[in-house]
């Protein structure tokens, strides 16, 4: 790849889309916040956008890290599409198909997560590191696994929040928020978990809450179960959940201690603090991750 050639990112999210021209986070020409309104008003913003750097052919792809749930099968109807989103407007919207048609340009999309993993492993903290996991804990838990430089893909992409993590009613007597499997992950460890749980906001829970063990003994049972089956050589936590400092050393600790020496490997057992580290992008994981996407295209 040349490294002057141009591309788009797309961060489609649920309250804004982040686009961005440019061939990294060194190389940015461009990037605009666009709020999310109706699709038609959004996506009309957004080619509005892109617009001049598609027509001179300056862009030679675009990447969309979108939200979902979105269709990715290559051999079905409605690729592209977001598909069963609670979100209004939004459900079965050809958002790829209708930035193809009117850029005329090489769309490609995968999820939020995925563009974020991807983001994380070419410019930032899991740089190198193949395999490498990205997990987001925030509205929702998601996890994007690159493998061979790419995002993991199979029958469809994995859905690493909706594993179910060890649960102690009398420990935790939440019965989980996952409208499919109540107390699964994301079911019991999502910031709307803890805000149906105890009716408040997990950001107004005191650092000293004894919930904050429990939370991390959940987001460590999963990351177990990922180390064991993956062997990821790094771990990259985000999300609104990870932006509270104490979990971080709690995480590791119990990783620690529910692995109990299993996997000899010197960064797990010696070196933990390079092993389960934050995003090294910031908010920008996913846009740029958005333009890596873009760069994959053959
Ligand atoms: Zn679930």
């Amino acid at each position: 790849m040349n490294d002057n050639s141009l591309f788009g990112g797309i961060e489609a999210g649920g309250t804004k889309f982040v686009c961005m021209v440019g061939s990294g986070p060194k190389h940015i020409e461009s990037r605009v916040r666009i709020n999310t309104t109706s699709p038609g008003e959004t996506l009309k913003n957004v080619i509005d956008f892109f617009r001049p750097y598609t027509k001179e052919k300056m862009v030679k792809a675009i990447g969309i890290g979108c939200f979902g749930p979105l269709d990715l099968n290559p051999d079905s109807k409605s690729n592209g599409y977001i598909t069963s989103t609670p979100k209004p407007g939004w459900r079965n919207t050809d958002v790829a198909g209708i930035l193809r048609r009117e850029l005329k340009v090489n769309i490609t999309m995968d999820t939020d997560v995925n563009a974020a993993a991807l983001g994380e492993f070419n410019w930032g903290a899991s740089k190198g590191n193949d395999p490498s996991l990205y997990l987001t804990i925030g509205t929702g838990i998601g996890g994007g696994y690159i493998n061979k430089g790419k995002p993991l893909m199979g029958l469809l992409t994995p859905e690493m929040g909706h594993i179910h993590v060890p649960h102690d009613f009398n420990l935790d007597p939440f019965p989980g928020s996952c409208p499919f499997h109540k107390d699964c992950f994301e079911g019991l460890a999502s910031g709307p978990a803890i805000l149906s749980r105890f009716n408040v906001r997990g950001e107004t829970i005191s650092d000293d809450h004894p919930f904050w063990e429990i939370e991390s003994a959940y987001i460590a049972s999963a990351l177990v179960d990922y180390i064991l089956i993956l062997s990821p050589r790094i771990i990259i936590l985000g999300g609104g959940i990870m932006q509270r400092p104490i979990l971080f050393p709690i995480i590791k600790r119990k990783v620690q201690e529910f692995l109990n020496g299993y996997v000899q490997s010197p960064i797990l057992l010696e070196n933990i603090d390079t092993y389960i580290v934050p995003p090294g992008l910031g908010n920008q994981s996913g846009v740029l991750g958005a333009l890596a996407l873009a760069q994959l295209i053959e």
